[in-house]
């Protein structure tokens, strides 16, 4: 299959080279050519089958004239070694948990895919690949713990100092071996642009193979499609129309799961939460799109004030807002509002969510009472004691931390500073080994 560019469709590459590149040199992202419709028969078939074997059988439908199918048997295998339960909190509302991946958050699915992909690509290559990553927390530690020890392979994170949680930052600066930890001085917006000027800097990019492992990253994104299907397999019979609630920051999640609709799931609405950071809810409103400077928040890997996954969804929908807002619907709630929903979740329900989850809950919630006879899911993007100290205080109580997490925080923290400019950043990538 071909890969174009958002920027000229007429620019087309091999999913080899998409993935590589992550962002095309004219700076658009790539998009399939073609997105396989699923036969009629996998949907049939589809209560049968693991979240890996049905994985295997979207990924097959993608990926098999680029990757031998033996191939992507162990690449799809590998990647996805946990389950994304879904779970029923109350009535027709259910959360769908993609936590449960090594670093307890959703990217781990498409992080943990792309890993295994390049480690494909790349075998038998003399010099090395460096992953270069803007982080706003957990894109860093998912990237990293992907691809910790993978050989011919150097990952770099870049992430704003003080403006990730502490057992994030212990995620992945603790990891040492192939990976390094850049802190920032300055926000995520300034981190994924350093990223951005790296990718199109000529004499960088003679010197050192780089390739991105950010959200705009195929390899992440296409796979994420799968665990939408894997909801669809654990619903019940008779469950209506439905809707699916995402918790969005540069809106590679959710774009994900409208590729998955474009692949025959039957879905009836998405809904994209926000923090504050609100362009695309606006977007939705107003059919104006303004960038603007992201603002912190508790739910902090939804910061962003500049969509970069947004080019794709114009390009999906033919540019035409009509369309777009005909499929998603925007809401967005303020710091006050995501902390009074994770204490009334857990009061009412018995469910705990976390800052990000507890956005996507709450505009399901908002939809759902507003639109009859339709099942909701809401995406849980990470497990809540990753947001321990805003999940604590909303509660009034502590919570208990999980051993796999618990790890990370009594390893000592390496990183190196840096301005949130790009000759500093210039300076560090022409001093590395090719
Ligand atoms: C990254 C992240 C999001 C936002 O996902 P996008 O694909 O960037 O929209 C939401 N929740 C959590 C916990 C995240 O880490």
């Amino acid at each position: 299959m071909k890969y174009y560019s958002t920027s000229n469709k007429n620019h087309q590459v091999n999913l080899k080279e998409a993935v590589f590149k992550g962002l095309a040199l004219d700076k658009g992202l790539y998009m399939p050519q073609s997105i396989p419709v699923l036969p009629k028969e996998f949907f049939a078939n589809i209560k049968k089958l693991s979240f890996r074997e049905l994985s295997f059988e979207i990924a097959s439908a993608l990926f098999h004239t680029d990757i031998p199918l033996n191939e992507l048997k162990k690449i799809n295998d590998e990647a996805l070694d946990f389950e994304t339960p879904l779970v029923n909190v109350h009535d027709s509302v259910y959360s769908l948990e993609l936590f449960h991946g090594p670093t307890l958050a959703f990217k781990d699915v498409g992080a943990r895919y792309m890993a295994q992909m390049l480690a494909y690509f790349t075998r038998g290559y003399q010099s090395e690949i460096h992953v270069l990553v803007a982080t706003s927390g957990d894109t860093g530690s998912a990237v990293a713990n992907g691809f910790l020890g993978v050989p011919g392979i150097k990952v770099h994170i870049l992430y704003p100092k003080g403006l990730v949680s502490y057992l994030q930052e212990k995620q992945f600066t603790t990891l040492g071996q192939n990976i390094t930890a850049l802190e920032v001085e300055g926000s995520f917006d300034d981190c994924q642009r350093l990223v951005k000027e790296a990718f199109v800097d000529a004499e960088v990019n003679s010197k050192l193979t780089l390739t991105s492992a950010n959200s705009i990253n195929l390899a992440r994104l296409l796979p994420q499609s799968f665990y939408y299907f894997n909801a669809f397999r654990q619903l019940q019979e008779n469950y209506g129309k439905l809707a699916f609630s995402v918790p969005s920051g540069n809106f590679g999640n959710i774009t994900s799961g409208l590729i998955a609709k474009k692949m025959g799931l039957p879905v009836d609405q998405y809904i994209a939460t926000t923090n504050i950071n609100d362009v695309v809810p606006e977007y939705l409103r107003t059919g104006k799109y303004t960038a603007r400077p992201s603002m912190a928040t508790v739910a902090n890997a939804m910061d962003v004030g500049d969509p970069s996954n947004f080019t794709r969804i114009l390009d999906l929908y033919g540019n035409s807002h009509k369309a777009i807002a005909n499929d998603i619907l925007g809401y967005s709630y303020n710091d006050t509002e995501i902390k009074r929903c994770i204490s009334e979740v857990s009061k009412k329900h018995k469910y705990l969510t976390d800052p990000h989850g507890a956005t996507a809950y709450m505009g399901l919630s908002q939809f759902l009472s507003e639109n009859k006879g339709y099942t909701g899911i809401f995406l849980e993007t990470a497990h809540p004691a990753k947001f321990s100290k805003t999940v604590e205080e909303s509660l009034g109580h502590t919570i208990e931390i999980p051993e796999k997490l618990a790890e990370f925080g009594k390893k000592e923290k390496v990183s190196l500073e840096m301005a949130a400019d790009y000759l500093a950043f210039r300076e560090y990538l022409m001093g590395l080994n090719s």
